[in-house]
């Protein structure tokens, strides 16, 4: 099957979706969380390939295995916290299975979208959110709504929103990009529309910018057990320094937020910065200043808060961040 005869295949049911490793949406389908009208194979497709672009970056076509991805010398040497971010996720036979495109479109994990028995606003709009008054360990602290405060759950996309990712895609309509941090959608009152990707239309790519100093950057996730668990918090992180102060720096959080949460405030607080520890706690506390916690994820502050400390005083080898 070719891309061409893809789009047309899913232009002809209305509620259609691509397969592709299957992880996700194979389980969704047997929960009957999700139950479209067809699916489309996709893994057939020549989407695998990561070639170099010529403006010195990186394509990663959307049918690439995450374990090849994350094994790529390329990817490995020059954004590192790509890779890391791939291998702290799921385990082995899931990356062996699991696609670029797929991990992009994976659905919240929040235990009450799972369950029938709970008022889900994501599974049915406008039914409630059982999460609110439930146990929120979880649970988002940024980007959350009256509507629904499920985190993303993906590893992956937090260094793809670190690395100013690009996602190229086609449709009916033909083809277009989308920078990755307007990829994912925050939920406002509609938590079911999870990213601006249209009906059928069909991940095509990530595209990494050319980043020089990436190649010294970080992942670093946190979780309540070492293998096969969702991030309590996570960091993806690069900086550049010279002459003692932060000249340009990356920074985005995994687990805090209803989509990979790049830290922009955060940034624009160290960007031009004599590097300090206490530089570090400011900026921290700057991006969480509106964060909303919930029965049992205040400790998320806390944790983000060490955690990006820990991550980026490493980096500037200042110590004592911990
Ligand atoms: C037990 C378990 C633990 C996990 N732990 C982690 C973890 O710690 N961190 C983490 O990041 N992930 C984790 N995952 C999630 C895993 O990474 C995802 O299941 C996987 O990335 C989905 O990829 P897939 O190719 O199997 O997608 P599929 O299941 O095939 O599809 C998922 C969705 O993506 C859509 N889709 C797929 N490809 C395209 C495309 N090219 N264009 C448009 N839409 C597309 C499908 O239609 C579907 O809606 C875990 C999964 C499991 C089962
Ligand atoms: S937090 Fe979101 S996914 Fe979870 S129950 Fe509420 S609406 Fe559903």
């Amino acid at each position: 099957m070719s891309v061409q005869a893809a789009v047309a295949a899913a232009e002809q049911t209305h509620d259609m979706k691509f397969l592709g490793g299957g992880t996700n949406l194979v389980d969704l389908m047997r929960e009957q969380i999700e139950q479209p009208d067809a699916l489309v194979d996709i893994t057939g497709l020549p989407l695998s390939e990561i070639a170099a672009r010529t403006d010195g970056g990186l394509s990663i076509g959307a049918g690439a295995r995450n374990t090849a991805v994350a094994a790529h010398p390329a990817i490995r040497a020059r954004y590192p916290m790509l890779s890391e971010a791939i291998l702290c996720g799921a385990s082995a036979q899931i990356r062996n299975m699991a696609t670029v495109g797929g991990n992009l479109m994976q659905r919240t994990r929040c235990m009450y979208f799972y369950d029938q028995a709970s008022r889900c606003n994501k599974r049915q709009p406008g039914r409630g959110c059982d999460a609110l008054e439930g146990f929120t360990r979880m649970h988002a602290i940024v980007g959350t709504s009256d509507a629904c405060i499920a985190t993303h759950p993906s590893d992956m996309c937090v260094a793809l929103a670190a690395l100013d990712a690009t996602v190229r895609v086609t449709g009916a309509a033909g083809e277009r990009s989308i920078p990755f941090t307007e990829f994912h959608r925050l939920p406002g009152n509609t938590p079911h529309l999870e990213t601006d990707l249209r009906a059928g239309e069909l991940i095509l790519s990530v595209e990494l910018p050319p980043l020089d100093w990436a190649t010294t950057s970080v992942y670093r996730k946190v979780r309540d057990r070492s293998s096969y668990a969702f991030a309590l918090v996570s960091v993806a992180a690069a900086v550049l320094v010279g002459d003692g102060r932060i000249e340009d720096v990356r920074l985005a959080l995994g687990g805090v937020g209803t989509k990979p949460w790049r830290a922009f405030e955060a940034e624009r607080q160290l960007q031009g910065a004599r590097a300090s520890v206490d530089r570090l706690r400011f900026a921290i506390d700057a991006e969480l200043a509106g964060a909303r916690t919930f029965a049992h994820n205040h400790f998320k502050i806390e944790l983000a808060r060490r955690t990006v400390v820990s991550v980026l005083g490493d980096l500037l080898g200042l110590g004592g961040g911990r």
